[in-house]
């Protein structure tokens, strides 16, 4: 027997009135919205400009040992000796190059929701609703986290309210509706030892003020409003997803430390698609370019808008400094255009790492 012949229906109609409307079948099933087909970009790729200054040289043997020490005088237990005395043997410079891509897109998910009805006009199938993608929604700076949840037009019809059943009124927890709670200094007797309760009059009650004695607070879901406004909630929600990649180099620092520090800006461009860096001097970086590119189309473009792409290029400035210290050979590295100072095997420690 098919059920939907069947009068009245043997089910409850489906909880959801907009599963019918084009564009929101799926709501309340949770998830992302795929963004319609993207639109192919325009511009042909363009071959990178290439940097003409691609070296920065190391640091003086002063501006060195200035770094190396306000290292060492922020970090409490390193004695100053190494590098007050430390006799430099040895300066080198190892700069590297760091690629960034920044993919900045726009993600949209509905859900229904509802509201106090505060007089907002109720538009319900006044109109065919715009589908998610074809809500107008301004869209924020670039490359900035932005969240915006809208009301999508001719989705709002007003019901009266659940939880209060259209009286706008609960009854109050505190008092459980009755307006007093039991006087806490005669547990509600009226009586003490001596007599009647002196801080109830021995009533026993005592004046409930979380409703102010009516028993009743106002319903928090309709804000005492009686009546609540249904609609379809789109949320957009814009971020800039970011990778770096830092190319090798031999200098024996970490790359890690290399992946926010600030460099020379060699190249940056801006673009809705942004292309491999083809014929950049150095491979490493037209590799991770590709290699990046891909990624990000393959990771946003089918759950999101991809609205910018960004690609940065800076070279980073490493400097490796050799030091002798009490007949042996220590070394530090001063990176970044911040003058940061790693020092990993830094001779000098006082006592207070004890495990
Ligand atoms: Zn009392
Ligand atoms: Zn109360
Ligand atoms: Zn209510």
């Amino acid at each position: 027997m098919n059920s939907a012949a069947v009068y009245p229906p043997l089910y409850a109609p489906a909880a959801n009135p907009f599963s019918n409307i084009p564009g929101y079948e799926g709501i309340g099933g949770g998830g992302f919205l795929p963004p319609p087909i993207p639109l192919q970009p325009v511009a042909p790729p363009q071959p990178g400009p290439t940097p003409e200054e691609l070296n920065i040289p190391a640091l003086s043997e002063d501006a060195a040992r200035e770094a190396f020490k306000d290292y060492v005088q922020s970090h409490c237990c390193y004695s100053s000796g190494p590098a007050n005395e430390g006799v430099i043997t040895s300066i080198e410079s190892h700069n590297t190059y760091r690629l960034r891509l920044e993919t900045f897109t726009e993600c949209r998910s509905t859900e229904m929701a509802e509201k106090p009805y505060e007089g907002e006009t109720a538009d319900f199938y006044a109109q065919p609703a715009p589908r998610p993608w074809d809500v107008e929604v301004k869209t924020p700076n670039l490359f900035t986290k932005h969240t915006e949840e809208i009301r999508v037009p001719y989705t709002s019809s007003i019901k009266e309210c659940n939880v209060c059943h259209g009286v706008g009124t609960v009854s109050c927890k505190d008092c459980e509706g009755k307006g007093y709670k039991p006087c806490k200094y005669c547990n509600g007797s009226g009586q003490k030892e001596d007599g009647n309760c002196s801080d109830c009059n021995g009533t026993g009650k005592d004046r409930c003020s979380k409703c102010n004695a009516q028993g009743k607070t106002k319903c928090e879901t309709c804000n005492g409003r009686k009546q609540l406004l249904t609609f379809i909630k789109l949320k957009v929600e814009w971020t800039n997803n970011e990778d770096n990649h830092v190319v090798e180099q031999s200098s024996g620092l970490k790359a890690d430390k290399l992946q926010s520090v600030k460099g020379k800006e060699l190249f940056k461009i801006s673009q809705i698609m942004v292309y491999p860096l083809y014929g950049f001097p150095n491979p490493a970086i037209t590799e991770a370019s590709d290699r990046l590119i891909k990624e990000h189309q393959s990771k946003y473009a089918q759950t999101s808008r991809i609205l910018q792409q960004r690609q940065t290029v800076d070279l980073i400035p490493i400097t490796k400094v050799n030091y002798k210290w009490k007949n042996n050979i220590h070394v530090f590295y001063v990176y970044g255009n911040e003058n940061k100072v790693n020092a990993e095997d830094y001779p000098a420690t006082c006592c207070c790492v004890i495990l």
